[in-house]
């Protein structure tokens, strides 16, 4: 593998030069897979972070065999790429398709945006056994690779059972940490958990520092969706630098957020906090997705779940700016209120918001987009190296993030509105999730690397999809491969099951 690693020191001229010779030397790659592709007349967006440069890119045996400037070689097909990015097949590293691969293994709304990896079992709910799920998806293999986390309130509820309301006893903790073994063991790339929520969210940071030991143990990462996104959340961000320190594990802190009014504008604040710890030698990253808005039903506005106590809606309102952040888009009572604004309505009917949300409450309830995060912060949160792009949505997500995610960032992040580069979008998409999850031959365009890969079109790339439509596909996606294989192919999705079920190392 010396010419590979001569091939990532090197530049420009050079890396040609070295790909021409690897090219004409591949003998034996060459008997392997005597027919192979080449994509020709791209600009290449490796997933380095450097700058694109022009090169065609071959693939033989599901592996990229040449990068650089080559003859075509005779039998090989070839796929005209001018005026188009190649790119690797992006990783999503926060992922809700675990169950839906079985009945969608076409995953046409993943592959269209140019997903080529899952990782599934995030927010602390995983699969189990991991071992199982794992072989399941190699008998039923999707268009896509799977890898999987395994979930922190997963293994809580298989010792604790129902009785899950209180922290673990020393006794339990241990069992759980067996339980973590096992799963690292089988196949996970590391622990998930979800502490906002009901099982996860009765957890000590002392509980999650034995688990986040056990993953750390087969080199895995803690992803946490952490304790509190809204007024603690700085205490939240903390607690899981804290479990990253103690347990010497690298932390992914996933869809960073600050969503409530309260912490808006802070993320600077949030920068500082994981710098330092990134200075301490702490191995703190994060992940973001596109949206500045939740869609979900009115009532998780309300935590302390009085709906109708007019103080606790008045905080809930004010937690995410007022009414007029509130975006009823469906209630069956009065159909006339959806695509307007919690706001708007209550002007039209002459109520306080507060009277009226009670009133849907008792109606049956709303279905609603709710603003709560400012674009300044997500803007700021992109603009840091250690934050990639992941999309917490997946195959049937009823959020736009589900099939809009990356295009989203590409379109409009980075071509409209030039927050961040595109080799660098392409870095946070690709390499970055790569190296977290230690996965060192996917994630970049280069010799030996296994060929997932995007073709994408840099002028039109966008997401279409929205609170009202959330599944509707993007534009710009051109082809899409993996493995080799062609799984997308300008707007439809091709036969070729290719996934394969990506195990960690144990
Ligand atoms: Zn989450």
């Amino acid at each position: 593998m010396k010419l590979e690693q001569a091939l990532e020191q090197s530049a420009g001229a050079v890396a040609v030069a070295i790909a021409v010779a690897v090219a004409a030397a591949s003998g034996l790659r060459a008997q392997t897979s005597p027919n192979g592709l080449t994509i020709v007349g791209a600009q290449v967006a490796d997933g380095s972070g450097g700058p694109v440069r022009r090169a065609d890119v071959r693939i033989a045996g599901g592996r990229i065999t040449a990068v650089g400037m080559f003859d075509l070689r005779p039998g090989d097909t070839s796929v005209d790429a001018a005026g188009l990015v190649v790119a690797p097949g992006f990783i999503d590293i926060h992922n809700h398709s675990s169950g839906e691969l079985t009945g969608d293994p076409a995953a046409e709304s993943q592959v269209a945006q140019g997903i080529t990896t899952l990782v599934v079992g995030p927010d602390g709910s995983s699969p189990w056994p991991i071992g199982d799920y794992l072989q399941e998806r190699r008998r039923n293999p999707a268009a896509v690779n799977v890898a999987v986390m395994v979930g922190h309130a997963t293994v809580r509820r298989l010792v604790m059972k129902d009785d899950y309301k209180r922290p673990a006893r020393p006794n339990e903790i241990a069992q759980m940490a067996v339980l973590v073994d096992q799963g690292m063991r089988e196949g996970a790339v590391g622990l998930s958990s979800g502490l906002e929520y009901e099982v996860g969210g009765y957890s000590e940071t002392t509980e999650l520092v034995e688990m986040a030991k056990a993953a750390a143990r087969h080199g895995g990462i803690y992803m946490s969706h952490i304790r509190d996104e809204a007024d603690k959340a700085f205490d939240a961000f903390r607690e899981a630098i804290e479990i990253g320190e103690r347990a010497h594990i690298p932390v992914q802190i996933s869809h960073i957020k600050l969503g409530t009014v309260n912490v808006w504008r802070r993320s600077a604040d949030v920068v500082r906090l994981i710098e330092d710890a990134r200075r301490r030698g702490v191995d703190v990253t994060a992940d973001a997705y596109p949206y500045n808005a939740w869609s979900s039903t009115i009532t998780v506005l309300v935590p302390d779940k009085r709906y109708d106590y007019p103080p606790s809606v008045e905080k809930a309102l004010a937690d995410v700016g007022g009414a007029a952040n509130v975006l009823i888009v469906r209630h069956t009572a009065h159909p006339e209120y959806e695509f307007k604004t919690l706001d708007a309505v209550a002007r039209e009917r002459n109520m306080t918001p507060i009277d009226l949300f009670i009133q849907i409450v008792r109606d049956g309830g709303a279905g609603v987009v709710c603003t709560s995060m400012v674009d300044e912060d997500i803007r700021r949160f992109y603009e840091q190296r250690w934050v990639m792009v992941a999309s917490d949505g997946g195959i049937n997500t009823r959020h736009p993030r589900g099939a809009g995610t990356f295009p989203k960032v590409l379109g409009r992040y980075v071509r409209e509105q030039n927050w961040i580069t595109l080799p660098e979008a392409i870095r946070k998409m690709t390499k970055a999730p790569a190296d977290r999850l230690r996965l060192t031959d996917r994630g970049r365009v280069e010799i030996g690397a296994v060929a997932d890969l995007v073709v994408f079109n840099p002028n039109t790339v966008v997401d279409r999809s929205t609170f009202s439509a959330p599944m509707a596909l993007p534009i710009g996606i051109e082809k899409v491969f993996v493995g080799g294989e062609m799984v997308w192919d300008r707007g439809r999705a091709g036969p070729g099951r290719p996934g394969v079920a990506i195990a960690g190392r144990p």
